[in-house]
């Protein structure tokens, strides 16, 4: 990891069990990262992996370190590993993945005592992912004081969306206070939506539904690259059906299990982002990957609802635009699964979707055949690479 003496820009991508980092120059409006890498495995036996922009890998078993490391301890072993090995890379600035942002967070925001106090009230909105994101800037301010950590947010990318696309029909008052559909998922659909204009050419102008299908999964329909729709809520469990979230569910089995069964809302709330989606329904493993290579028939099942739920939210989501011009697809599903695209896409040819099986076997950038009436795209996500670009907008430092 050598290089002249330069600034350099950190992005951070907390979540439960792994620390994603990507170091980006600071000037210019580079896509490349300097270099890459994460910790993963975090209350197992975390192990660290980087690469630089050569492709020129480091794996570190992190000796010392075991299932009692904290997020603190490893962010603090990951900023001696960058001022070791990132020779020549001043940090001027960090920016972080924050899920929520709730109404009041729409853009990019430099963070201080009080930003974090804010987004602190918005934790029980994300359980899955707003402490992680918010231990780690902390634990980075302890470490660095000096440097500005900007967060980004996955939820402001919809605040372009129509009031009736945020509207829950509950009273009023509630609507007033917040509790409205907010969507996720916004950096890797800025992402999206940054690149559709060379992609798509003047359709990008047009009615695109992309579907981001990863652990977490959720769809975003965009009318001239802005989010008119998500399948995404108030938090991060609605819509789709997910790695171990449930996606949409009847409120009245939440009211059962927590009348009936007697389940507390901290057993209901576990069961729900947890136990449910693909691990839930297979009894096998919240892996896509893990689940195509299965001959067990509730992995076939998994799959089959997770293909039918996303077709069914798609066709929803063609209503909210009246009309689709393309759909794509990007994540970890969205990008390497053949299987699961020519399931979701079969469900909808009658809206003039023609899938080509052969470019879909190969993950080709287009996978509709010419004749299609709907474009359909697998396009590789990059939400650090938004978060490098959001953090130089708010510089320089
Ligand atoms: P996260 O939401 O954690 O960022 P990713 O976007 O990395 O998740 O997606 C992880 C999912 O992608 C897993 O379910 C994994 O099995 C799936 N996946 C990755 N590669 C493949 C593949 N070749 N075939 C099927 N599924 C895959």
């Amino acid at each position: 990891m050598t290089g002249g003496a330069s600034d350099a820009v950190l992005v951070i991508n907390a979540g439960s069990s792994s620390i994603k980092f990507a170091l980006y120059p600071a000037a210019g409006r580079s896509r490349e990262p300097l270099c890459h890498g994460q910790i993963s495995g975090i209350g197992r036996a975390p192990a660290f992996v980087a690469s630089d922009a050569d492709g020129q890998g480091t794996r570190d078993a992190l000796p010392g370190y075991d299932k009692t490391s904290s997020h603190e301890d490893l962010i603090a072993w990951l900023l001696d590993w960058i001022g070791q090995h990132g020779a020549g890379f001043r940090l001027v600035a960090a920016g972080h993945r924050v899920v929520h942002g709730g109404r009041e967070f729409t853009a990019p925001v430099r963070i201080d005592g009080d930003v974090l106090a804010r987004l602190g009230t918005l934790a029980p909105l994300a359980p899955l992912h707003q402490p992680h994101n918010l231990a780690a800037i902390e634990a980075m301010a302890r470490r660095m004081p000096d440097l500005p950590q900007i967060a980004c947010f996955d939820t402001s990318f919809h605040r372009s969306q129509p009031e009736l696309a945020q509207l829950y029909a509950i009273p009023h008052g509630l609507s007033d206070e917040g509790i409205v559909r907010y969507g996720f998922h916004g950096l890797s659909y800025g992402y999206i939506a940054s690149v559709l204009p060379d992609l798509l050419g003047k359709n990008a102008m047009g009615r695109v539904i992309v579907a981001h299908l990863g652990n977490g999964a959720s769809l975003c329909a965009m009318k001239a690259c802005k989010s008119v729709a998500s399948s995404m809520g108030f938090t991060a469990l609605d819509g789709l059906v997910m790695g171990t979230r449930c996606g949409s569910i009847d409120p009245g089995v939440i009211l059962y299990l927590m009348q009936t069964r007697g389940l507390s809302a901290d057993q209901v709330q576990h069961m729900l982002y947890n136990d449910s989606g693909l691990l839930g329904v297979s009894g096998v493993s919240n892996n896509m990957q893990i689940l195509q290579a299965s001959e067990d028939p509730r992995a076939a099942r998994a799959i089959d609802l997770f293909c039918y739920r996303a077709a069914v939210e798609t066709a929803g989501l063609v209503a909210a635009l009246e009309g689709l011009d393309a759909l794509v697809f990007t994540a970890g599903i969205g990008e390497n699964s053949a299987l699961v695209r020519q399931k979701i896409c079969a469900r909808l040819a009658w809206l003039g979707l023609d899938l080509d099986p052969v470019a879909n076997d190969a993950n080709a950038a287009t996978i509709s055949m010419a004749q299609s009436k709907i474009a359909v795209l697998v396009v590789p996500t990059d939400e650090e690479s938004v978060i490098a670009d959001a953090v130089r907008a708010l510089g320089p430092f």
